[in-house]
Protein backbone atom coordinates (compact mmCIF):
# COMPACT_ATOMS: atom_id res chain seq x y z
CA UNK A 1 0.00 0.00 0.00
CA UNK A 2 1.21 3.65 -1.14
CA UNK A 3 1.96 5.91 2.25
CA UNK A 4 -0.24 8.63 2.64
CA UNK A 5 0.72 11.69 0.11
CA UNK A 6 1.52 14.99 0.88
CA UNK A 7 -1.05 17.64 2.46
CA UNK A 8 -3.61 18.51 0.29
CA UNK A 9 -2.29 21.79 -1.12
CA UNK A 10 -4.69 24.77 -0.59
CA UNK A 11 -4.38 27.18 -2.91
CA UNK A 12 -3.25 30.59 -0.39
CA UNK A 13 -4.26 33.24 -2.79
CA UNK A 14 -7.27 34.92 -1.26
CA UNK A 15 -6.22 37.40 0.71
CA UNK A 16 -8.60 38.70 3.47
CA UNK A 17 -7.74 41.81 5.21
CA UNK A 18 -6.80 40.95 8.69
CA UNK A 19 -9.50 41.89 11.27
CA UNK A 20 -8.38 42.68 15.06
CA UNK A 21 -4.59 41.09 14.22
CA UNK A 22 -3.42 39.24 17.35
CA UNK A 23 0.33 39.77 17.28
CA UNK A 24 2.21 35.92 17.50
CA UNK A 25 3.66 35.85 20.89
CA UNK A 26 1.64 38.31 22.44
CA UNK A 27 -0.84 36.63 24.13
CA UNK A 28 -2.29 38.30 25.85
CA UNK A 29 -4.41 39.66 23.05
CA UNK A 30 -6.32 36.56 23.44
CA UNK A 31 -9.70 37.37 24.53
CA UNK A 32 -9.50 34.16 28.00
CA UNK A 33 -6.43 36.38 28.74
CA UNK A 34 -4.89 33.04 29.85
CA UNK A 35 -0.96 34.48 31.28
CA UNK A 36 1.16 31.80 29.26
CA UNK A 37 5.13 33.07 29.27
CA UNK A 38 6.98 33.85 26.25
CA UNK A 39 9.37 31.15 26.39
CA UNK A 40 7.06 28.69 27.37
CA UNK A 41 5.16 28.12 23.51
CA UNK A 42 6.60 25.39 22.44
CA UNK A 43 3.68 23.40 22.59
CA UNK A 44 1.73 25.66 20.55
CA UNK A 45 4.42 24.26 17.87
CA UNK A 46 3.00 20.92 18.54
CA UNK A 47 -0.28 21.81 17.07
CA UNK A 48 0.86 24.37 14.02
CA UNK A 49 4.20 25.57 12.65
CA UNK A 50 5.14 29.31 13.01
CA UNK A 51 3.96 29.97 9.55
CA UNK A 52 0.80 28.11 9.74
CA UNK A 53 -0.06 30.27 12.69
CA UNK A 54 0.73 33.12 10.71
CA UNK A 55 -1.14 32.42 8.24
CA UNK A 56 -4.31 31.85 10.45
CA UNK A 57 -3.35 35.26 11.86
CA UNK A 58 -3.24 36.98 8.63
CA UNK A 59 -6.42 35.91 7.29
CA UNK A 60 -5.28 33.40 4.64
CA UNK A 61 -6.87 30.59 3.29
CA UNK A 62 -6.15 27.80 6.04
CA UNK A 63 -5.27 24.46 4.96
CA UNK A 64 -5.49 20.44 6.17
CA UNK A 65 -2.45 21.29 8.78
CA UNK A 66 -5.05 23.80 10.51
CA UNK A 67 -8.18 20.91 10.36
CA UNK A 68 -5.76 18.87 11.91
CA UNK A 69 -4.64 20.71 14.29
CA UNK A 70 -8.48 21.44 15.13
CA UNK A 71 -9.07 17.94 15.03
CA UNK A 72 -6.28 16.90 17.54
CA UNK A 73 -7.60 19.78 20.25
CA UNK A 74 -11.14 18.05 19.71
CA UNK A 75 -9.89 14.26 20.16
CA UNK A 76 -8.07 15.04 22.91
CA UNK A 77 -11.14 16.90 25.01
CA UNK A 78 -13.88 13.86 23.71
CA UNK A 79 -12.46 10.81 23.45
CA UNK A 80 -15.54 9.39 22.98
CA UNK A 81 -15.94 10.47 19.76
CA UNK A 82 -14.26 8.96 16.83
CA UNK A 83 -13.24 9.69 13.52
CA UNK A 84 -11.05 13.37 13.49
CA UNK A 85 -8.81 11.62 11.38
CA UNK A 86 -6.47 13.73 9.21
CA UNK A 87 -8.20 14.81 6.08
CA UNK A 88 -5.17 13.27 3.20
CA UNK A 89 -6.07 9.71 4.83
CA UNK A 90 -8.73 9.55 2.09
CA UNK A 91 -6.77 9.99 -1.12
CA UNK A 92 -5.75 6.55 -0.42
CA UNK A 93 -9.15 5.36 0.93
CA UNK A 94 -7.30 4.89 4.44
CA UNK A 95 -10.13 6.51 6.67
CA UNK A 96 -11.01 4.58 9.48
CA UNK A 97 -14.54 3.44 10.15
CA UNK A 98 -16.08 5.61 12.51
CA UNK A 99 -18.83 4.60 15.33
CA UNK A 100 -22.37 6.27 15.68
CA UNK A 101 -20.33 8.84 17.41
CA UNK A 102 -18.12 10.31 14.73
CA UNK A 103 -17.02 13.42 13.71
CA UNK A 104 -15.20 13.92 10.55
CA UNK A 105 -13.89 17.55 8.73
CA UNK A 106 -13.50 16.55 5.13
CA UNK A 107 -11.96 18.21 2.23
CA UNK A 108 -13.84 18.16 -1.43
CA UNK A 109 -12.10 18.72 -4.44
CA UNK A 110 -8.80 20.43 -3.31
CA UNK A 111 -11.19 23.58 -2.73
CA UNK A 112 -13.70 23.14 -0.21
CA UNK A 113 -14.17 21.91 3.34
CA UNK A 114 -17.55 20.22 5.24
CA UNK A 115 -18.20 18.88 8.26
CA UNK A 116 -19.72 15.32 8.20
CA UNK A 117 -21.19 13.02 11.38
CA UNK A 118 -22.99 10.40 12.73
CA UNK A 119 -23.96 11.91 15.98
CA UNK A 120 -27.70 11.87 16.18
CA UNK A 121 -28.01 9.60 12.65
CA UNK A 122 -29.15 6.16 12.49
CA UNK A 123 -26.41 3.48 11.61
CA UNK A 124 -25.33 3.36 8.41
CA UNK A 125 -26.29 7.07 8.00
CA UNK A 126 -24.19 9.77 7.59
CA UNK A 127 -25.13 13.96 7.48
CA UNK A 128 -23.21 16.42 5.65
CA UNK A 129 -22.82 20.38 7.43
CA UNK A 130 -22.14 22.05 4.08
CA UNK A 131 -21.96 25.78 4.44
CA UNK A 132 -21.77 26.46 0.45
CA UNK A 133 -24.13 24.55 -0.97
CA UNK A 134 -26.79 21.92 0.41
CA UNK A 135 -28.80 21.29 -2.80
CA UNK A 136 -26.87 18.84 -3.68
CA UNK A 137 -23.56 16.56 -2.25
CA UNK A 138 -20.34 16.05 -4.85
CA UNK A 139 -19.30 12.25 -5.82
CA UNK A 140 -16.13 13.34 -3.75
CA UNK A 141 -18.04 14.00 -0.40
CA UNK A 142 -20.13 11.12 -0.80
CA UNK A 143 -17.43 8.51 -1.55
CA UNK A 144 -15.43 10.10 1.84
CA UNK A 145 -18.53 9.51 3.39
CA UNK A 146 -18.87 5.93 2.21
CA UNK A 147 -15.55 5.40 3.42
CA UNK A 148 -16.04 6.79 7.01
CA UNK A 149 -18.84 4.15 6.94
CA UNK A 150 -17.78 1.09 5.65
CA UNK A 151 -21.13 -0.80 5.75
CA UNK A 152 -21.78 -4.41 4.67
CA UNK A 153 -25.20 -3.31 3.46
CA UNK A 154 -25.36 -2.80 -0.05
CA UNK A 155 -26.16 1.21 0.31
CA UNK A 156 -25.71 4.26 2.70
CA UNK A 157 -27.82 6.99 3.48
CA UNK A 158 -26.10 10.15 3.38
CA UNK A 159 -28.40 13.30 4.68
CA UNK A 160 -27.69 17.03 3.65
CA UNK A 161 -28.63 19.15 7.07
CA UNK A 162 -29.59 22.96 7.26
CA UNK A 163 -26.60 24.70 8.79
CA UNK A 164 -25.54 28.37 8.62
CA UNK A 165 -24.46 29.31 5.47
CA UNK A 166 -20.92 30.97 4.95
CA UNK A 167 -20.56 35.00 4.00
CA UNK A 168 -18.63 34.64 0.94
CA UNK A 169 -16.38 32.77 -0.64
CA UNK A 170 -13.62 31.56 2.28
CA UNK A 171 -13.93 30.76 6.10
CA UNK A 172 -15.48 27.38 4.75
CA UNK A 173 -12.47 25.66 7.32
CA UNK A 174 -13.26 27.78 9.86
CA UNK A 175 -17.32 26.66 9.91
CA UNK A 176 -16.10 23.15 9.01
CA UNK A 177 -14.16 23.31 12.55
CA UNK A 178 -16.85 25.37 14.04
CA UNK A 179 -19.78 22.94 13.19
CA UNK A 180 -17.44 20.05 14.28
CA UNK A 181 -16.71 21.54 17.43
CA UNK A 182 -20.47 21.86 17.86
CA UNK A 183 -21.00 18.61 17.02
CA UNK A 184 -18.64 17.28 19.64
CA UNK A 185 -19.76 19.52 22.92
CA UNK A 186 -23.14 17.87 22.07
CA UNK A 187 -25.20 21.12 20.22
CA UNK A 188 -26.68 20.83 16.79
CA UNK A 189 -25.18 23.11 14.00
CA UNK A 190 -28.96 23.37 12.81
CA UNK A 191 -29.55 26.16 14.92
CA UNK A 192 -26.12 27.39 15.14
CA UNK A 193 -25.71 31.31 14.11
CA UNK A 194 -22.02 31.93 14.59
CA UNK A 195 -20.53 35.28 14.30
CA UNK A 196 -18.43 34.76 10.86
CA UNK A 197 -15.86 37.83 11.79
CA UNK A 198 -14.93 35.90 15.19
CA UNK A 199 -14.18 32.78 13.72
CA UNK A 200 -10.69 33.15 13.31
CA UNK A 201 -9.98 34.69 16.28
CA UNK A 202 -11.42 32.46 18.18
CA UNK A 203 -9.97 29.41 16.32
CA UNK A 204 -6.61 31.03 17.23
CA UNK A 205 -7.27 31.67 20.99
CA UNK A 206 -8.12 27.66 21.06
CA UNK A 207 -5.04 26.85 19.39
CA UNK A 208 -3.54 29.23 21.81
CA UNK A 209 -5.12 27.73 24.87
CA UNK A 210 -4.59 24.70 23.35
CA UNK A 211 -8.25 23.92 24.06
CA UNK A 212 -11.42 23.83 21.60
CA UNK A 213 -14.32 25.52 23.02
CA UNK A 214 -17.86 26.75 20.70
CA UNK A 215 -17.26 29.39 18.37
CA UNK A 216 -18.99 32.22 19.65
CA UNK A 217 -23.00 32.72 18.33
CA UNK A 218 -25.03 35.79 17.54
CA UNK A 219 -27.45 35.94 20.35
CA UNK A 220 -30.70 32.82 19.65
CA UNK A 221 -30.35 30.11 18.41
CA UNK A 222 -32.32 29.73 14.49
CA UNK A 223 -34.62 26.47 14.08
CA UNK A 224 -33.81 24.96 10.78
CA UNK A 225 -35.65 22.29 8.98
CA UNK A 226 -32.86 19.62 9.58
CA UNK A 227 -32.61 17.08 7.06
CA UNK A 228 -32.74 19.02 3.45
CA UNK A 229 -32.92 15.86 1.63
CA UNK A 230 -31.45 12.18 1.98
CA UNK A 231 -29.24 10.49 -0.80
CA UNK A 232 -28.61 6.78 -0.57
CA UNK A 233 -25.38 5.70 -2.12
CA UNK A 234 -24.66 2.11 -3.54
CA UNK A 235 -21.26 0.55 -2.08
CA UNK A 236 -19.70 -2.55 -3.27
CA UNK A 237 -16.93 -4.94 -3.27
CA UNK A 238 -14.32 -5.86 -0.77
CA UNK A 239 -13.58 -2.10 0.52
CA UNK A 240 -17.46 -1.17 0.42
CA UNK A 241 -16.93 1.92 -1.41
CA UNK A 242 -18.84 3.24 -4.14
CA UNK A 243 -18.09 3.14 -7.93
CA UNK A 244 -14.94 4.52 -8.84
CA UNK A 245 -14.31 6.35 -12.31
CA UNK A 246 -10.78 5.47 -12.28
CA UNK A 247 -11.48 1.75 -12.40
CA UNK A 248 -13.67 -0.64 -13.68
CA UNK A 249 -15.91 -2.86 -11.88
CA UNK A 250 -16.45 -7.01 -12.82
CA UNK A 251 -19.64 -8.93 -11.29
CA UNK A 252 -18.79 -12.08 -9.46
CA UNK A 253 -20.97 -15.08 -11.59
CA UNK A 254 -21.94 -16.66 -8.48
CA UNK A 255 -22.58 -14.00 -5.64
CA UNK A 256 -22.81 -10.95 -8.36
CA UNK A 257 -21.37 -8.61 -5.85
CA UNK A 258 -19.33 -6.07 -8.03
CA UNK A 259 -15.74 -5.27 -7.68
CA UNK A 260 -13.24 -2.94 -8.15
CA UNK A 261 -10.30 -3.90 -10.51
CA UNK A 262 -7.72 -3.02 -8.14
CA UNK A 263 -9.39 -4.17 -4.78
CA UNK A 264 -10.08 -7.97 -6.47
CA UNK A 265 -7.33 -8.00 -8.77
CA UNK A 266 -9.26 -8.67 -11.49
CA UNK A 267 -7.88 -9.90 -14.85
CA UNK A 268 -7.72 -8.37 -17.88
CA UNK A 269 -9.61 -11.16 -19.76
CA UNK A 270 -12.47 -10.55 -17.43
CA UNK A 271 -12.90 -7.28 -18.81
CA UNK A 272 -12.50 -8.56 -22.61
CA UNK A 273 -14.85 -10.81 -22.12
CA UNK A 274 -12.56 -14.04 -22.46
CA UNK A 275 -12.95 -15.00 -18.87
CA UNK A 276 -16.01 -14.91 -16.01
CA UNK A 277 -15.00 -13.80 -12.90
CA UNK A 278 -15.10 -15.33 -9.12
CA UNK A 279 -14.39 -13.90 -6.23
CA UNK A 280 -12.28 -14.57 -3.40
CA UNK A 281 -15.16 -15.69 -0.95
CA UNK A 282 -16.47 -17.73 -3.35
CA UNK A 283 -13.60 -19.44 -4.50
CA UNK A 284 -12.87 -20.27 -1.54
CA UNK A 285 -16.45 -21.33 -0.51
CA UNK A 286 -16.35 -23.65 -3.49
CA UNK A 287 -13.01 -25.01 -2.88
ZN1 LIG B 1 -13.14 -1.96 -3.94
ZN1 LIG C 1 -18.58 -13.88 -5.32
Amino acid sequence: MEPPNKKIKIENTKLKPPKNQIKIGDITNVKEKEVVPMNDQSWIQELLSQKELTELNSGKWLSDSHIIAAQKLLQRQFKLISGLQPPYLEQHNQFKKITTNGVQVINENSNHWVCVSTIGSVPNTIDVYNSMTKSKISAHIMKQCGELLRSKRKHVTIRSIACQPQVGGSDCELYAIANATELCFGGSPCSAMYIQDAMRNHFLSCIVQKKITPFPRAGESINREEVIFTKELNIYCLCRLPEDKRQCMAECSQCHELYHSKCAQIPKEVFNKKITFSCLQCKVAKA
